[in-house]
């Protein structure tokens, strides 16, 4: 049987890497956007504006949305750009993060009360189960004492596991679970839960649950929706079922929000390799949170 691929989780444009189509205008306007990008978020972080902004940011939860973790210089063709980060992007993250925000898990952030006063904090979080989760993410997190959560889709799972796997198998999870790896589901087959009945939905989200706790031993209230694709009735059924769903953009988290569409902030290796662009991805992001209801 070969393993399940996954399409993507990102709800943005493709990127540089989609050369199949050899839109090399789009390639070149792509490229320029970023080097303008850098430009105005070195500028803006010389200039004190992300801290500036930070300071407004007491009280809130930055999500953050990872896939992959690569080694550098691992070959890409082929990968989506929002789909990996490099082992060193992902380190030098962690790194800024610890500077200015206080890291917990996405369980934790659900469970405590926060106080408008409370620092900014941020959790990192991955879905699929991509398997260079465990073996290239995993050190990082370990070295740095960061806790993360990481949202699995079962059929990868029960597909992965195998040295050339792409996904994580069962066994890996336990592993990570008894090093304090908080797990998630993400649906079984990774449909648009959307475009499917709302009993198939709500089978997905079950039978993946079940999945979870049967790794790890422990209660799976965390969810993720599949490409961040949700909507009222999908939202009720998760809301049933699980704690807190995550989706994708839509700003920070600030507790006491509707916890069925969690927001979440995408992270991309191209969008945030240096520290001022990762920065500024989480300030306009920040920027972007709507106000409360
Ligand atoms: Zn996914």
């Amino acid at each position: 049987m070969s393993t399940p691929r996954p399409s993507l989780d990102r709800v943005e444009p493709a990127g540089p890497s989609r050369r199949g189509v050899r839109d090399w205008i789009g390639l070149l306007r792509d490229r320029a956007a970023l080097v303008v990008h850098r430009l105005v978020a070195e500028q803006r972080n010389r200039t004190g504006a992300h801290e500036r902004i930070l300071r407004q940011a007491n009280g809130h939860v930055a999500i953050l949305t990872y896939h992959r973790v690569l080694e550098d210089r691992a070959p890409t063709e082929g990968i989506e750009p929002g789909m990996f980060v490099f082992r060193s992007t992902f380190e030098a993250h962690l790194t800024a993060l610890k500077r200015r925000f206080h890291l917990t898990s996405l369980g934790s952030v659900l469970k405590a009360p926060l106080s408008p006063s409370d620092a900014p904090m941020a959790v990192i979080t991955f879905d699929d189960g991509w398997r260079d989760n465990m073996t290239v993410a995993w050190p990082v997190l370990a070295r740095h004492e960061v806790p993360a959560t990481i949202f699995l889709t079962s059929d990868y799972i029960k597909g992965g596991g195998q040295p050339d796997s792409e996904f994580m198998g069962e066994t890996d999870v336990r592993r990570l679970a008894r090093y304090g790896i908080e797990f998630g589901a993400h649906t079984v087959s990774h449909p648009r839960l959307t475009n499917i009945s709302t009993l198939a939905a709500e089978e997905e989200m079950r039978r993946s649950k079940e999945m979870v706790e049967s790794l790890t031993g422990r209660t799976c209230d965390l969810f993720a929706y599949p490409f961040g694709d949700h909507d009222a009735a999908v939202c009720r059924i998760a809301g049933s079922i699980f704690r807190g769903s995550v989706i994708v953009g839509h700003g920070w988290w600030r507790p006491g929000g509707d916890r069925t569409r969690i927001p979440r902030v995408a992270i991309h290796d191209d969008m945030t390799r240096v520290p001022a662009m990762f920065m500024e991805r989480l300030v306009a992001a920040f920027d972007s949170t709507p106000p409360p209801v």
